[in-house]
């Protein structure tokens, strides 16, 4: 039988320290549908002043990844009774696959220099990098029973190289907080209280409207700023309701939907009254156009330049690895320009060009392709050329050049010299799109950080609900950048939950 009710914010006498929190038992869930029916929310209510019940939790997180279980533990570690919603058979599915299941959890770098590398948005998360920094991380995880190392870029990995030391370690710290783990929990909607209200009030006209009267017009505007929307529990899958007086969404965006992540949190905030920013994938594989780059896929490129054009214009360029693909290019540097230009990428086909020998200008790259021929001048190119380029390259590069592989380098002309060195300094192709959430490491876009208190991580739309990690519109580079967004904005959630159901709970008192 379905049990969804209104469930309603109730009185509680204390708030209970590390105490795992009561299942909604189905007498106590009757109860509380018996006096929490919609009609009941006719009259404009101030939250937590009435009801004699307790709530089955102070904080209830909806969201078992990174974000989530820092919540989790940040909210009962601060004394509140807390409930972690999975729908996973397990939890933190996706940090077993990060840092190819090594987990490169953080980087130990300063948070100026960590918000460097935050495209978009980084001063929203100023707050919470600064509150729970890599260094505090590193800490936590090492107190936790989790040894760590940095490698280089100052990427810091679990010392094992096994990404469950990690999600093992938050377990492990949640149990003896007293989190209570529902795993095959999946929250289907938000309980929302306070827009009945409103709607009830709908009558009363609005400024400017025909007939008005100025004192209906704003006792109108006194029922909408009194009765601010909250939230006041989570309605499960199976029906299930559970109340709560704090709720975190820390249900993470688009990527790798195979590990839960299939944008449930945006539906939920959009109840809620947030704007959802369009997403769209990130840190992504590039598709190309040009065949010929498919013949290489495989092929690495170390210490090469990576320059992207928008309309004529250089929108990015880097230094560092690539790859090609089946389709296209990937690799770290192609990796952090999608994540830099996901604007950009949405809105169409962008030129690229490599620059194969950033370290030579073409006049010494040309002095190096002549001394590599006039050591070997009867040889065919395409068996000197290897000297210069990675094998796989060779051909592509001859064909663009449009020089006879077979020909021999002595009869090489001037002309057909000057293609290649053009060619080694400017190997350009059209990126037509990113690569599908399937293959993305972030999702790009998603809840408006303008509607949510930085510090906190609180609704500015909503009471009593609080966001963490991914589905929040911030996202970074490559390099540990991405946990670390999780785990500083799953503490300012999880401890501005747990102040908030404190306040409350003091409020019914
Ligand atoms: C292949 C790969 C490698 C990566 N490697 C790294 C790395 O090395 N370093 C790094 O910093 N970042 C890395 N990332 C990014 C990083 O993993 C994410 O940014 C981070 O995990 C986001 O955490 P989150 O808790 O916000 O979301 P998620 O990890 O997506 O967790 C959300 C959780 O919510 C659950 N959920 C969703 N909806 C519901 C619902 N309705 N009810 C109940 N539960 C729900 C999901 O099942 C999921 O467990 C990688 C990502 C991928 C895909």
């Amino acid at each position: 039988m379905r049990q969804e009710a209104k469930s309603r914010r109730t009185g509680e006498q204390r708030f209970v320290t590390g105490n795992a929190g009561s299942q909604a038992t189905a007498p106590r869930r009757a109860a509380r549908e018996k006096v929490s029916g919609r009609k009941s929310a006719g009259k404009p209510r101030l939250p937590g002043k009435t009801g004699k019940g307790m709530p089955d939790a102070d904080v209830l997180v909806i969201g078992g990844g990174a974000a989530g279980m820092m919540a989790a533990f940040s909210a009962a570690e601060a004394g509140a009774r807390v409930i972690l919603l999975e729908k996973n058979e397990k939890a933190g599915k996706k940090i077993y696959i990060t840092g190819k299941g090594r987990c490169n959890f953080t980087n130990a770098c300063d948070p100026e220099d960590f918000l460097s590398h935050v495209p978009c948005h980084a001063s929203f998360l100023y707050s919470s990098i600064y509150g729970f920094d890599p260094a505090a991380v590193i800490a936590w995880f090492e107190e936790h029973g989790c040894r760590t190392k940095l490698e280089r870029g100052n990427r810091a990995f679990p010392q094992s190289d096994h990404a469950s030391d990690i999600t093992k370690a938050l377990e492990q710290a949640m149990r003896e907080r007293g989190v209570q783990i529902r795993l095959r929990s999946e929250a289907s909607r938000l309980i929302l209280s306070g827009e009945q209200a409103e709607t009830d009030r709908a009558d009363i006209p609005l400024p400017g409207a025909s007939g008005q009267c100025r004192e209906r017009a704003a006792a109108r505007a006194d029922v909408q700023q009194t009765v601010r929307r909250t939230v006041t529990g989570v309605c499960l899958s199976d029906g299930t309701v559970l109340s709560a007086r704090a709720v975190v969404i820390a249900t993470g965006g688009l990527s790798y939907p195979t590990t839960g992540s299939t944008g449930d949190g945006y539906r939920f905030a959009e109840k809620a009254g947030h704007t959802v920013e369009p997403c769209s994938p990130s840190l992504v594989p590039l598709c190309c156009a040009e065949e010929d780059l498919f013949e290489m896929q495989g092929l690495s490129l170390k210490n090469v330049t990576l320059r992207i054009f928008n309309e004529k214009r250089k929108a990015w360029d880097g230094f560092g690895e690539m790859m090609f693909t089946h389709f296209g290019v990937t690799g770290p540097l192609v990796l952090t320009a999608s994540a830099d230009l996901s604007d950009c990428l949405r809105k169409g086909q962008l030129k690229a060009e490599i620059d194969l020998k950033p370290a030579l200008p073409e006049e010494k790259l040309d002095e190096r392709i002549l001394r590599a021929f006039e050591q070997n001048p009867n040889k065919e190119i395409r068996n000197v050329a290897p000297e210069i380029y990675p094998q796989k390259m060779v051909p592509v590069l001859l064909r663009r050049c449009r020089i006879d592989p077979q020909k021999a380098v002595n009869s090489i002309t001037k002309a057909e010299r000057a293609r290649l060195v053009r060619e080694t300094k400017h190997f350009t192709f059209t990126i037509t799109h990113p690569g599908s959430f399937r293959e993305a490491v972030v999702t790009h876009g998603g809840i408006r950080v303008r509607e949510i208190d930085p510090g906190t991580m609180e609704s500015r739309k909503t009471a009593g609900l609080f966001f963490a990690g991914e589905v929040l519109d911030v996202d970074a580079h490559t390099g540990g950048y991405n946990l670390q967004i999780a785990w500083s904005t799953g503490r300012a959630a999880g401890l501005g939950a747990a102040a908030y159901a404190k306040s409350q709970s003091k409020e019914t008192e």
